[in-house]
């Protein structure tokens, strides 16, 4: 199915971040869900336009008076909200998805969305900057009131955890973005992964690893500037001056 996302839903904004949710609702969007997202995607894949503008989640852009979509405790600013219309009464543990279970048209179409909004907003698909609401706590360090909003998938029981179903989700939305033959070139410098330098490791050195927790494959000196790539609890990816990409422990990267 082609999605399509209609020009005047795009108005210009400094937007960073795209954040995905579900509604917790039914397969279609009620006039709460209309008031918290940008963008709705209902069980047969047909998209909503949120009441908000996605402008008013830019604090520039924002007009006195206006309500933006309030879609992710203390993370709001400059984050698109796209929501997926149903799990109304779901349960985790034991997953039960309830009488609304997100469909795989809708989550097809969610991700054709979100990579158009990626492209019209220039929003790199990194785990830090296209995201589920589930990731925001732990990716982006913002505290979310047990949000599991997407840890598991009705219609792929094999894609389990929020680091699973959002690393699917990325792949998807790369993918389409190909697709669109989109210009992904460099991203803005606002983008620019954050940089690090090694710090706290004098007289030794900080292991440089093949994954989180893993093997040992060389040693950064006190001082190495990194860039952050991506997050797995405690441990960074990161990319060296000389190009290579690893996995280091936190807490010896200070912020430049
Ligand atoms: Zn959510």
């Amino acid at each position: 199915m082609a999605v399509s996302i209609p020009a005047s839903w795009m108005p210009d904004a400094d937007m960073r971040r795209i954040h995905v949710h579900w509604t917790a609702g039914r397969h279609k969007a009620n006039p709460v869900d209309l008031k918290s997202y940008h963008v709705l995607v209902e069980g047969d894949g047909k998209l909503r336009r949120g009441n908000c503008p996605i402008s008013a989640n830019d604090p520039a852009r924002r007009k006195s008076g206006e309500p933006r979509a309030n879609h992710t405790l203390n993370a709001n600013s400059h984050a698109i909200g796209v929501s997926m219309c149903g799990m109304f009464n779901a349960r985790e543990r034991p997953f039960d998805p309830g009488p609304a279970p997100l469909t795989e048209a809708q989550w097809a179409a969610m991700t054709q969305a979100v990579a158009i909004l990626a492209q019209r907003y220039g929003v790199p698909v990194t785990n830090e900057t296209i995201l589920t609401h589930a990731e925001v706590q732990p990716n982006l360090s913002i505290a979310q009131r047990n949000k599991w909003d997407i840890t598991a998938l009705p219609f792929d029981p094999g894609t389990l955890g929020a680091q699973a179903v959002g690393d699917r989700m990325r792949r998807e939305i790369a993918a389409a973005l190909d697709a669109l033959g989109a210009d992904r070139g460099p991203p803005p410098d606002r983008m620019k992964p954050p940089r690090f330098r090694v710090s706290g490791v004098k007289p030794s050195t900080l292991n440089f690893r093949d994954g989180p927790d893993g093997e040992v494959v060389g040693a950064l000196p006190e001082g190495t500037r990194v860039e952050r790539l991506g997050i797995s609890g405690g441990w960074w990816q990161v990319r060296t001056p000389a190009g290579h990409v690893g996995w280091v422990w936190h807490g010896f990267l200070r912020a430049i």
